[in-house]
């Protein structure tokens, strides 16, 4: 099957109903015929038990999203962050070293910074970009790479076969949270990662309604982030999994229909007065267009750009666009502006913000499925306004 017949069909297992669309099974637990079949499904683990770790509408969503990212297993979770605690703690321990890209979701930096280091396990952050530096961090208790590409706010682009030779050398996981390309558009698991992460909030949903998250990928580590799962009770809610199994059915439209939109405005907006710097991974001005390129097959509805005038300029613009949201999430149908210095990053120092290009003057775009033109117009007005 095709990517766009798999988004559609897989997964859906029909019940005697006879339902077309997907049936959301709202039940914390399972009759067994007898008590012998209890006995042998809590001894195998199989079939359906009770809803923290076995649900229909659960596994639907699993089964959909692991044929999409060509993995062999898929683990649905209560939110992104608890797709990323669930792998953490699954494969890693006290006395591990991971190595971790600067240019993550700041949760994400705050899990690892914080509570994985209290847990004796240590933290190397490297540049993304920058693979000497992810070699030289290497020590012999290494145990794992992670990454996000194309990166939030700025468009850094990881080199995910060259870090996999890498991690391949070393026996080390190689995790890829592919929340901003999603499979539409970037299998990371077929470049050579071992483990995607999904922020499942982000575009799988599509329109901005719930919270979720999953990790996709080859059965052994697949099998310890489900026994975690079991054990630690990070559950995806069935309500939400019916939402992302509807999300997956448009997934490649949408993600297509983002990108053309935001390398449009992208383009428009190198162009524009005012404007000093634009970042998008398929512009000709992106420094790895060819890596983009190669990894991706389209370039995302993210796009960064950096206006003179430092904050205050920023904010007038952020301040006078009309139809973009004012919000920090991204992967809606609804456009959204964000202001990443005082917001997303505002709790990093001055210092590193300095050291990662996040400067006053830079304002992040979601790109969302409004007609480009009204979108090209609510930016202009922003950018030309005097006060
Ligand atoms: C939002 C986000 C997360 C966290 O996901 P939640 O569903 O909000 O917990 C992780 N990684 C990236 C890249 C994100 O954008």
């Amino acid at each position: 099957m095709e990517f766009d017949t798999k988004a559609i069909r897989i997964g859906h297992h029909r019940t005697n109903e006879g339902e077309h669309s997907e049936a959301i099974f709202t039940t914390s637990s399972y009759v067994f015929q007898n008590a012998a079949e209890a006995a042998a499904r809590f001894a195998e683990g199989r079939g359906n038990i009770y809803s923290r770790f076995t649900n229909p509408t659960v596994r639907a969503f699993e089964e959909r999203l692991a044929a999409l990212e060509g993995g062999a297993r898929c683990v649905a979770s209560g939110s992104g962050m608890a797709a990323i605690l669930s792998t953490g703690l699954a494969l890693l321990k006290s006395g591990d070293h991971i190595i971790v890209s600067q240019s993550i979701f700041g949760a994400s930096v705050a899990l690892f910074d914080q509570y994985f280091q209290n847990l004796g396990i240590q933290v190397t952050f490297v540049p993304l970009t920058d693979i000497a530096a992810w070699e030289q961090a290497i020590q012999s208790n290494t145990k794992m790479f992670y990454l996000e590409t194309p990166s939030n706010p700025l468009a850094e682009i990881g080199d995910i076969p060259a870090l996999a030779a890498l991690t391949r050398r070393i026996g080390a996981y190689l995790v890829v949270d592919n929340c901003f390309c999603t499979p539409a558009l970037q299998q990371p698991l077929a470049l050579g990662a071992d483990i995607v992460i999904h922020s499942a909030s982000k575009y799988l949903d599509g329109q901005g309604r719930v919270i979720g998250g999953a990790v996709v990928g080859h059965p052994e580590p697949m099998d310890a982030v489900y026994r975690f799962l079991r054990t630690a009770g990070t559950t995806l809610s069935p309500f939400h999994a019916w939402i992302f199994l509807k999300g997956l059915e448009t997934l490649s439209l949408r993600m297509q229909a983002h990108s053309a939109a935001a390398l449009t405005l992208a383009t428009w907006l190198e162009q524009q007065p005012g404007v000093a710097k634009v970042f998008y991974p398929f512009l000709e001005s992106h420094p790895q267009q060819t890596l983009a390129k190669a990894q991706q097959t389209a370039g995302g509805g993210i796009v960064s750009f950096i206006v003179e005038g430092g904050q205050e300029r920023a904010w007038q613009v952020i301040d006078n666009c009309q139809i973009f949201s004012i919000t920090a999430n991204l992967g809606d149908t609804k456009s959204t502006i964000t202001h990443p210095y005082t917001t997303t990053h505002a709790r990093v120092s001055v210092e590193k913000k300095a050291a990662a290009g996040i400067v006053p003057g830079l304002i992040r775009l979601s790109v969302g499925l409004e007609d480009i033109k009204d979108l090209r117009a609510d930016l202009y007005r922003g950018l030309t306004a005097k006060s």
